[in-house]
Parts: structure tokens; C-alpha cells; sequence
């Protein structure tokens, strides 16, 4: 078994010179205030084992990680038939891409981009009874932690400034892929990006997908083993927007990224990985986080491929 503590260790020191590399996500108002020079990384084992550093305690806005969670809950309760409403596609777009789904006539690329993450908002609202609080339950469930929460203000400020996202929703209700009021569906989709959790709950919160043996039923939500493999396989291509080719030449490990600089990876079998550093590059991905995934592949020879 590899020593993970140590691997951190070296990690955390070859990523140092990157401490202040790209800048933090500011189209959303309240991300602009986090301290922009953070790092935190924590892997969690399949065997339950922890090994965390940095500032692996401090909570950040998980954004576009949520997505993962949309999915899952998406998929358990449609099944297949989700595929008529959203592809399975890298975009090869940037995430919030207005050009892309009006080529593709509203049916959005995958659903790990705005366009796809709104339609799953809307396809909860339609099939949970109190979407709001069952998203929730649902993921501090999976984080087994009932302290993670929705950050409102985040929330409200991604709201006032959303323009390209309410484009997004009007575009999608024009093709006809969206069932519910446009307001409340870009309601619940920034409250989920809002939610809010620190490295050591975000690894915990992805290792279901990482332990396939164990069952995934967490509240009613419950996935077939050959369902989580592939909400892996869309996390590998694509998790990390139009930088997913990038990602999986670099690093090897299905994960998703958001902009509020946290990343959540699996390395399936063994142990699922989160890092936090709000640094971004010009594809919206983690600068200390990305590299700092690298170097654990590289340096433990553990990686899909
Ligand atoms: N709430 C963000 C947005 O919709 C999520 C983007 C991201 O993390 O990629 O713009």
C-alpha cells in the first residue's frame, strides 16, 4: 500500500511555485471574496483510511461538482430515458456555451455543462417531491454529513449576475427542453452549485462511485454498479469542460472540477480524492488542484489507464 502521507507531502512542495498561478472565478459576485490562495487535498480510501493537507478543513462553493450528484440522482430515477432530454458528448465548448446548444437545437451536449446541469435541475423539479430538500438530504447523505448545506448568498449573487445561465434556461424552454418555470429551475440550479463543503466531506461524498462493490442507495436514489461506471465514464470525458482531454492526459483519474476551484476524482477500486485551490486556468479548472492530481498519479503509478 502506498503511503499516501507522504506522497501529499512531496506534492504539496512541487506545486508550491503555482500558489499564485491564474486567478479565482469573479463572474460570481460572492467567489470573488475567497482568499484565492489556498490549498487543500484529501484522499479517502476505500478502506475508510484518511489523508488529508493543506487547508482540507475550510469549506468552499462546489459549484460545478454538484453536477455529479445531479447525475446520479438524474439517472436513478429515469434511467435511461434521460438520454432523450441530454447527450453523453465531450463539448469541447466552454461550459457555459450558448453558441453549442443552439447548434445542437437544445439538447445540450452532456449534462456536466450549464446547459445539460440545467435540464437536470428541471428534470428533478419534475420528479422529486420537495426538490430542494431532497437534493439536499440526498447529498449529505452520500457525504454522510448533515452540517453541508446551501450557501444562499452564494447562491443569490450567482443569480443577479446570471445572465449567460438565464439565456441558457430561456434557450432550453424555446426548444422545448425545459417543463418548468424558467425562474425556478435556474432558482434550484444556483442553490445546488452553492452547496458548500470542505475536501475531506467533498472525497467522502465521491467515494460511493469510487467502491462500486458496495451498494449505491443513499435515501431513495439508488444506482446499479454498471450505472455508477458509467456516470464515471462521463466524468472521464467530460468532467473538466473543454480541458477534459487535458485532464485525462495528465491525470488519468475520472473527476469532476468546478469553478469555485474544487475538484472530486476517483481511482476506482481504491480510494476517491478531492482538492481545493481557487486559482483557476483560462478553462475554468483548479491551476494547484490539476497538477496536484498529476503528481498523485504520476508519483503512486496508480491511474486508469
Ligand atoms: N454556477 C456556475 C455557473 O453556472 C457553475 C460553473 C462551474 O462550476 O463550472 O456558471
Amino acid at each position: 500500500m502506498k503511503d499516501y502521507n507522504e506522497i501529499l507531502k512531496e506534492i504539496a512542495v512541487a506545486i508550491e511555485p503555482l500558489r499564485h498561478v491564474g486567478h479565482q472565478a469573479d463572474y460570481i459576485p460572492a467567489l470573488a471574496k475567497v482568499n484565492p490562495d489556498r490549498f487543500g487535498m484529501c484522499i479517502t480510501s476505500t478502506d475508510g483510511t484518511v489523508t488529508a493537507y493543506g487547508d482540507m478543513e475550510e469549506r468552499f462553493s462546489i459549484q460545478s461538482v454538484t453536477k455529479v450528484f445531479s447525475l446520479s440522482m438524474s439517472l436513478s430515477l429515469k434511467g435511461e430515458r434521460l438520454w432523450s432530454r441530454v447527450g453523453k458528448e465531450p463539448s469541447g465548448a466552454a461550459f457555459n456555451s450558448l453558441i453549442q446548444l443552439e447548434l445542437d437545437r437544445g439538447i445540450p451536449r452532456n449534462p456536466f455543462i450549464n446547459a445539460g446541469a440545467i435540464v437536470l435541475a428541471d428534470v428533478l423539479m419534475s420528479e422529486l417531491d420537495d426538490p430542494l430538500d431532497d437534493y439536499l438530504s440526498f447529498v449529505r447523505e452520500i457525504a454522510a454529513d448533515k452540517s453541508i448545506d446551501y450557501n444562499r448568498e452564494v447562491a443569490s449573487s450567482e443569480r443577479e449576475k446570471g445572465y449567460i445561465n438565464a439565456a441558457i434556461a430561456n434557450m432550453l424552454k424555446y426548444y422545448g427542453n425545459l417543463d418548468n418555470d424558467i425562474e425556478d429551475v435556474l432558482r434550484f440550479y444556483f442553490l445546488q452549485c452553492s452547496i458548500e463543503m470542505n475536501c475531506r466531506q467533498l472525497s467522502k461524498a465521491f467515494l460511493p462511485f469510487a467502491n462500486r462493490k458496495t451498494d449505491f442507495i443513499f435515501n431513495d436514489i439508488r444506482l446499479t454498479s454498471s450505472q455508477v461506471k458509467r456516470i464515471n465514464a462521463i466524468m472521464q470525458t467530460c468532467g473538466f469542460y473543454n480541458d477534459a482531454g487535458e485532464y485525462s492526459y495528465l491525470v488519468g483519474l475520472p473527476g469532476k472540477s468546478g469553478v469555485g476551484g474544487g475538484i472530486g476524482a476517483i481511482y476506482p477500486g481504491r480510494y476517491a480524492v478531492a482538492t481545493w485551490s481557487p486559482r483557476l486556468n483560462e478553462k475554468g479548472n483548479s491551476v494547484m488542484g490539476m497538477k496536484a492530481l498529476e503528481l498523485l498519479t504520476t508519483y503512486t503509478h496508480e491511474s486508469i489507464f
